[in-house]
């Protein structure tokens, strides 16, 4: 498990200040309460650099409505964009959980944006609110993790269908992700440096999609010209183009350990 210091995070902030085009910074996981007095610095160091900031929590930590404000008092200080929650039955039993509402009650009676994340997997009991928080519901995207616990019983296409990444704008990205180790993810698991090695600013200026060996393929054709470039065949259908996309960086992990990475996000343990 890996875990950012205080000095990484300011660091990544400053070099996102000289990117020049970074106007949001959201705080996720893992779960980032786990590292409860460094996420409260971090949010403001970002705060104060000048960055729209956002929080992404499971709300684990919401045992008791008293105790929640306790949580979110010194972050309700921040001036959050928002505090998203978790909500859906693979993270609780269901989508109003007493610690999702705790969470949300003591966000809003504090002032803090919140709403509630949750997977649509179905049939799920659709409500529009948790107490006061706005639900949004998002598809599942067979990725990481998904792309090896939830497929079984997914319906599934032919692979000749998943001739587009439908989730990230390759050729621009309008976000990445950085992890502890320092990768930064156009996708999970698909990565283009590392900010330990080189300064953040220079790997997203010297960004070049057509030169990278699994972006370049899949910005052209999705998966499916991913599998053509490096004649990995196809085996089976998938449940979607991340399922499928997900199977062949798997295999080609080996080849490409620099840009497939970290072995985390391909279920391995480091
Ligand atoms: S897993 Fe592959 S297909 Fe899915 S969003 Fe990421 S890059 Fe695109």
């Amino acid at each position: 498990m890996g875990v950012m210091s205080l000095a990484q995070v300011e660091e990544i902030l400053e070099e996102s200040k000289k990117i020049g085009t970074v106007d949001h910074v959201y705080f996720e996981g893992g779960e980032p309460f786990l590292y409860y007095p460094v996420l409260v610095e971090s949010l403001k160091m970002a705060k104060d650099k000048g960055f729209d900031v956002g929080l992404l929590s499971n709300a684990y930590w919401a045992t008791y409505p008293e105790d929640s404000k306790l949580w979110l008092r010194p972050i309700s200080k921040l001036g959050l964009r928002s505090l998203s929650l978790s909500a859906d039955p693979f993270h609780y039993e269901d989508l109003e959980s007493e610690r999702t509402k705790n969470a949300a009650d003591a966000a809003v009676e504090l002032g803090i944006p919140v709403n509630i994340m949750s997977i649509d997997y179905g049939d799920t009991v659709k409500k529009d609110k948790v107490g006061e928080a706005e639900v949004g519901f998002g598809g599942v995207m067979y990725k990481g993790r998904a792309a090896v616990n939830l497929t079984e019983d997914a319906p599934k296409k032919s692979w000749e269908e998943f001739d587009e990444c439908p989730h990230e704008d390759l050729e621009d990205p309008g976000r990445v992700h950085v992890d502890p180790f320092g990768f930064v993810h156009v996708c999970q698991g698909l990565t283009i440096g590392n900010l330990f090695e080189k300064p953040f600013s220079e790997i997203i200026k010297n960004y070049d999609y057509r030169s990278h060996p699994m972006i370049g393929p899949l910005a052209a054709g999705g998966p499916v010209e991913l599998s053509r470039k490096y004649a990995c065949t196809p085996d089976g259908e998938y449940a979607d183009a991340c399922h499928f996309c997900y199977e062949l960086r798997s295999k080609l992990r080996e080849d490409y350990p620099e840009t497939l990475c970290p072995g985390q996000c391909y279920g391995e343990e480091e």
